[in-house]
């Protein structure tokens, strides 16, 4: 298909995304698909300011009117869900059943959000002094800055733009420069709902395309009260410090080291579909992608054997056709980075099967692989780092405090698993005593986060938490409020002040 045909109905005028500067290329064979302009960061700054006047007349607009706004955002989604997804697709390389996935998931959250924007309430307290009361209030926070991974192009940016719109912020949006196409189309689609709304202010969502100087930029800025930033470990070793040197807010998503335990009583065929889909889906490149596993030694041979022929008949191949499981990796360096780490795990003593380059014929740009399955005598150094890759280290345990052990023992704490029908496994991973992860599922998989729940993780995966629960606190400032309807002007713990 010709990327006009896609970017026409999405309402991006597809002569000014072949004039710019930034190549993008389709994972799938290689092509370049367009070259769009890019940002300076000279025009971050103007971009800033913008918002900033955007967020001063935004919030003072009622919450529940903020909710219409993202109620016309879901509505251009589903309008628009086939041509986004396939979008999707084309510019990150995945199966277009989780290209559309992506975009139900951002109609989700406009759903969820709308909802949010009549119940954005904080608590009334009781007061130690006679005749008070104490409350708090919520009031919209200023302008987000939100930074995306590759991985995710779209999803991301929605969990963070429909909640910080309802909240009454402004957005400045740099989505990754490997995918600068699905986001400039979802600016179109922001601009739509806006011009149906009537009377939005100007610039309340923007998008900036560039490379890291721009993130750099947005996280340098005063005026960028918060900075919402998706990516990998390194990226947010870099960014934090500088969001911190001017007291600014940082929400972190970064990189995950997923493992699932299967204990001795587990369901194997569950575990194997959950196995599957965690480890080879995405091929690799979700942040909830399962990297490691943890099998009783009960159970060892027999899953192993059944997990490699599952992935014999995983189907590799274009994401555009309609039986393919595993897509390519996104670029070289993916391809790289995968080999580089096979290569270690052998020397640390792993066998590893799979792993080899496909493809190369039909596309010789573009990087298909076999995923690699790989069992290693211990977790060593190269178990306890994430590669972008479909990778799966397997491990044996003896008992289940080994289990949870291996579980918890790598730097990163974003989501895991464990496959059992004993109810004590079961409880005691998701306790205090178990998981230390952000997420802790039984009996389901790593990856395939629903709206509705907390997202986000643990120790190097930054602490962050977006989309569900109660995330939409992080878009907003809390004041306390004490009120005194007394004749007299007590003070709290008894202190007397003079006469
Ligand atoms: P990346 O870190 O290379 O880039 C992510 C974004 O950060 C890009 O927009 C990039 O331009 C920007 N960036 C990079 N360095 C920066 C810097 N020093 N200052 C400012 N901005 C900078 O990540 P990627 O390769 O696009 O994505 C894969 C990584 O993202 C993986 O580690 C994955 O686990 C992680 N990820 C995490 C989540 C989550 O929710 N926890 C979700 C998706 C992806």
């Amino acid at each position: 298909m010709n990327i006009d045909d896609l970017l026409t109905p999405l309402g991006l005028d597809a002569r000014n995304q072949q004039a710019g500067t930034l190549a993008v290329c389709s994972p799938i064979d290689g092509a370049e698909i367009a070259r769009v302009p890019e940002c300076t960061t000279q025009d971050a700054h103007l971009a800033i300011d913008a918002a900033q006047e955007a967020f001063m007349a935004w919030r003072t607009v009622p919450a529940p009117r903020r909710g219409e706004l993202v109620r016309l955002l879901g509505d251009e989604l589903r309008a628009n869900k086939q041509a986004l997804g396939r979008l999707v697709s084309m510019e990150a390389g995945k199966i277009l059943a989780e290209g559309t996935g992506e975009v139900q998931e951002m109609i989700d959250i406009c759903d969820f959000a709308v909802g949010l924007s009549r119940q954005l309430y904080g608590l009334t307290i009781a007061s130690e002094r006679p005749g008070h009361r104490m409350m708090e209030t919520w009031h919209p926070l200023g302008v987000v800055g939100v930074i995306s991974a590759f991985n995710f192009p779209v999803a991301v940016w929605s969990w963070n733009t429909a909640l910080a719109i309802v909240c009454g912020d402004a957005v400045v949006w740099k989505p990754s420069e490997k995918t600068p196409l699905t986001a400039l189309a979802c600016q179109a689609l922001f601009d739509r709902a806006a011009a149906k709304f009537g009377n939005a202010p100007a610039k309340l969502s923007q998008v900036l395309i560039g490379g890291r100087e721009i993130g750099q930029a947005l996280a340098a800025h005063h005026r960028v009260a918060l900075v919402s930033a998706t990516g990998s470990t390194r990226m947010g070793r870099e960014l934090s410090p500088i969001v911190a040197a001017r007291f600014g807010r940082c929400l972190l998503e970064l990189g995950g080291n997923n493992a699932i335990i299967v204990g001795p009583t587990a369901d194997l065929d569950m575990a194997l579909r959950g196995i599957l889909f965690g480890a080879v889906g995405t091929a690799g490149q979700r942040c909830t992608s399962t990297r490691r596993l943890i099998v009783h030694e009960s159970v060892a041979d027999e899953l192993v054997a059944r997990l490699k022929q599952a992935y014999d008949s995983a189907r590799i191949g274009s994401p555009l056709e309609p039986d393919t499981l595993v897509g390519p990796l996104i670029d070289r360096a993916a391809y790289d980075g995968m080999q580089r780490a096979l290569e270690s795990a052998r020397r640390q003593g792993g066998k590893a099967t799979g792993g080899e380059r496909r493809l190369a014929d039909e596309y010789p740009q573009a990087w298909y692989v076999e995923p690699a399955l790989v069992e290693m005598p211990a977790q060593t150094e190269v178990v306890l780092q994430e590669t972008f890759a479909p990778i799966l280290y397997v491990m044996r345990y003896k008992t289940f405090d080994e289990a949870v052990d291996m579980q918890n023992g790598v730097p990163q704490g974003l989501s895991s698993a464990i496959f059992t029908n004993d109810l004590r496994e079961a409880e005691q991973f998701m306790s205090v005593t178990g998981s230390d992860c952000g997420i802790a599922n039984v009996n389901i998989g790593t990856s395939g986060a629903e709206i509705g729940g907390a997202f986000g993780g643990e120790k190097e995966t930054g602490g962050g938490r977006e989309s569900g629960s109660d995330a939409w606190k992080a878009y907003m400032r809390r004041a306390t409020n004490t009120i005194n309807y007394s004749r007299e002007l007590p003070l709290a713990q008894g202190i007397t002040f003079g006469s």
